[in-house]
């Protein structure tokens, strides 16, 4: 019998999703209802889920919504090149994102 390793990716080190360890109840919800399988059971139970494969993350939001938690026991980190501006439909204004609130 084998031990299995996973090795976190550097350039997407774990942080599609995080979690809150005083709220998650490890129930894997999350786990079951990603279509990705970016998510799998913490061998620990009743602890939040491991995130195995963070580059294959879509950031649909299914396992926040599926959460019946819910309150931030997962958080969806969207990446940072997409939290650096935002505009606004209506009036074309473009917001930008200072760079110390992305910390
Ligand atoms: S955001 Fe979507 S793809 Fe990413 S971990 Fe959650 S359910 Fe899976
Ligand atoms: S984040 Fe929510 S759905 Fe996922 S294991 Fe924790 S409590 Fe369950």
């Amino acid at each position: 019998m084998y031990n299995a390793y996973f090795v976190p990716n550097p350039a997407t080190p774990n942080e599609c999703v995080s979690f809150d360890e005083s709220k998650c109840v490890g129930c894997n919800h999350c786990v079951e209802t990603c279509r990705c399988d970016v998510l799998m059971p913490n061998p620990e139970k009743g602890s939040p889920p491991i995130v195995l494969y963070p580059d294959e993350c879509w950031f649909c939001g299914t396992c926040v919504a599926d959460c019946p938690v819910g309150g931030g026991a997962i958080t969806l980190n969207h990446p940072i090149n997409q939290r650096i501006c935002w505009k606004r439909k209506e009036t074309g204004e473009i917001f930008r994102v200072k760079y110390e609130y992305m910390k």
